[in-house]
């Protein structure tokens, strides 16, 4: 059974439970803010949830490429090395942007 969802109107901040919080954690307005989101918006929260993580965590594995091959172009063991570091590092570039840009849109939708 899935637990309700309670938007405060103010902030945007979402609380999960059986009831609105007596206080907003973000903004510290009271119960009366709060509004309960509809099943179905609740739902395109929990699933945009995993989701939004899942991009985080590839952005956070292109900023360990981008450092990496950094890292290799300083080395600078032989020019193949370092083209294929440099390529490697703006891949990484193009990879980290795509997510993000894709969770601001998700932000942007309600989808949070
Ligand atoms: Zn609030």
């Amino acid at each position: 059974m899935m637990k309700k969802l309670f938007k405060c109107t103010i902030c945007g901040y979402v609380a999960e439970g059986d009831e609105a919080p007596e206080i907003c954690p973000k903004c510290n307005q009271g119960k009366e803010k709060f509004v309960e989101l509809s099943s179905e918006d609740a739902e395109k929260i929990y699933a945009s949830d995993r989701t939004n993580s899942i991009h985080a965590e590839i952005i956070l594995l292109a900023e360990k490429i981008a450092e990496l091959s950094k890292e290799g172009i300083e080395i600078k063991l032989d020019p193949m090395c370092v083209a294929a570091f440099e390529k490697a590092k703006n891949e990484a570039w193009v990879i980290k942007q795509r997510c993000k840009a894709e969770l601001a849109g998700h932000m942007s939708k309600g989808k949070w």
